[in-house]
């Protein structure tokens, strides 16, 4: 996606080969045109899929998947990372490594909101490791869904993540694929092969 690319080229800063923050429009400050847009690629490429509901991962991914449930005209799940004492019926939990602090957290859907009768799409903001979609992935089978795919902001496509997702038969669409990173310098493939 071209205006995603440009604003992570213009606006992002890529620490080390690591970490890319992108601050001022996705992770702390959010540009809603930009995430407008976004939902609008998600929800065309993934159409006419039988797609009942988007979910992601708090916090970062709820901006865009927000976006998309819109887009699709169906509802948005949030699968929680902290614990809750209200969200304590029916509770189905898994645990996952967290790529930014490096601390493993439960991740947890309460069973009333997704079951045997829905069709997802994953959404979030970052793929790296895969950890957090493949404890997403857990969850919606723990619940009996099934999964269309996964729609991802930023994939970064030299980490492991990617290639854990689709051996696992699900689809992945991203819309900034990095090739490459280092302090200050991004490269990205180009759209033609994403
Ligand atoms: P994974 O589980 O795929 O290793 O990492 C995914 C999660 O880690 C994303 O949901 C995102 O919150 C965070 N993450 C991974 N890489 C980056 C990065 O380069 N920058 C930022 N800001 N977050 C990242």
């Amino acid at each position: 996606m071209k205006e995603l690319k440009e604003r992570i080229l213009k606006e992002g800063k890529a620490v080390d080969e690591e970490v890319l923050k992108v601050d001022s429009f996705l992770n702390h400050k959010v540009d809603p045109k930009l995430m407008q847009a976004i939902g609008r690629d998600f929800a065309g490429h993934f159409k006419d899929q039988g797609i009942t509901k988007v979910v992601t991962i708090e916090s970062s991914g709820i901006a865009p998947a927000l976006m998309t449930a819109f887009e699709m005209q169906i509802p948005m799940v949030i699968l929680k990372k902290h614990p809750s004492r209200i969200l304590n019926d029916d509770l189905l939990q898994t645990e996952v490594m967290s790529y930014t602090t490096k601390i493993g957290y439960e991740l947890s859907l309460s069973s009333h909101q997704i079951g045997e009768s829905d069709h997802v799409l994953i959404v979030d903001d970052f793929l790296a490791n895969g950890e957090a979609v493949t404890g997403a992935m857990r969850l919606m089978r723990m619940a009996g869904a099934t999964i269309a795919g996964l729609g991802i902001v930023i994939e970064k496509s030299y980490q492991p993540g990617r290639d854990k997702i689709v051996s696992q038969g699900v689809p992945v669409y991203s819309l900034a694929r990095i090739r490459h990173m280092e302090k200050d310098r991004i490269e990205f493939y180009p759209d033609e092969e994403e």
